[in-house]
């Protein structure tokens, strides 16, 4: 098991965002949280991420607690999520944002840059083939399509070379032929770039299509953890997604 959370607690005030939450993560697996909004699932990601503190248990990386550490130690454990957008310089290339941001998870001052370059040369093209960018790598970052840009936004959680990696909605505002490529692209992470991929997202045909396995989240617990047929099946999930429409 690459991760594993015990009994992880936080709280705002008098609610338990995340209530004594358990769960493990296999390596080279996809799998996903779903819940209705308010469930907790950001606030159990910022847990992950170290971008929030936890009230009460553990979150086990590789044998380590890592919970209590602040979100630069976390990321240097190769622990990546991705951004939404706000990390892409807009106004350098697809190659350059890649490379910079690889350059930068090696923790190479700018003043070495030019000769680590040449270096990281393929270390770029590998990361842009995994995005399915390798033909855009010339083009601004601004000229990019919405769809091009999540995709880019990716890339530069990969160039940090992540083992495990926390995908909050990576097909949000996509249209369905860029959800598409998105879909295959994150299938691919395990084998191609040794990622494990736990993510949040809202489209449940893209849940369904991609999880290894599911985790229902509802008033901060965990209520279901099964494979995508069993979840389906579920009377208990059922209820908890048609009391938000109600
Ligand atoms: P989700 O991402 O599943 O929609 P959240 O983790 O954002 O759920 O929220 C879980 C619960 O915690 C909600 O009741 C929300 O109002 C509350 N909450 C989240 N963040 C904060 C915060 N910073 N301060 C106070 N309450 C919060
Ligand atoms: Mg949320």
């Amino acid at each position: 098991m690459i991760l594993q959370i015990e009994n992880l607690c936080k709280s705002f005030g008098g609610i338990m965002a995340v209530n004594n939450v358990s769960f493990g993560i296999d390596e080279g697996e996809i799998s996903s949280i779903i819940g209705p909004n308010g469930a907790g699932k950001s606030t159990l990601f910022n847990l992950l991420t170290g971008h929030l503190e936890k009230d009460a248990g553990k979150i086990i990386f590789k044998g380590e607690d890592i919970s209590g550490l602040p979100p630069y130690k976390i990321c240097r454990k190769r622990i990546g999520r991705s951004f939404q957008l706000v990390n892409l310089f807009q106004r350098m290339t697809v190659f350059d944002n890649i490379q910079t941001a690889i350059l930068a998870g090696q923790g190479l001052s700018l003043k070495f840059i030019r000769s680590a370059e040449r270096m990281r040369r393929n270390e770029t093209q590998e990361v842009l083939k995994s995005i399915g960018l390798a033909g855009r790598a010339s083009a601004y970052a601004s000229d990019l399509s919405y769809g091009e840009q999540r995709r880019l936004e990716l890339g530069i959680t990969l160039a940090n070379r992540p083992e495990i990696v926390f995908l909050d909605e990576p097909c949000a505002g996509l249209t369905d032929e860029e959800t598409n490529t998105m879909v295959s692209l994150i299938r691919k992470l395990p084998e191609e770039r040794g990622v494990t991929v736990l993510m949040v997202e809202h489209k449940m045909d893209v849940i369904f299509s991609i999880s290894e396995k599911i985790r229902v989240l509802y008033e901060g617990k965990i209520i279901f953890e099964d494979v995508p047929e069993e979840v389906k099946k579920s009377d208990e999930v059922l209820r908890v997604y048609l009391g938000e429409q109600a």
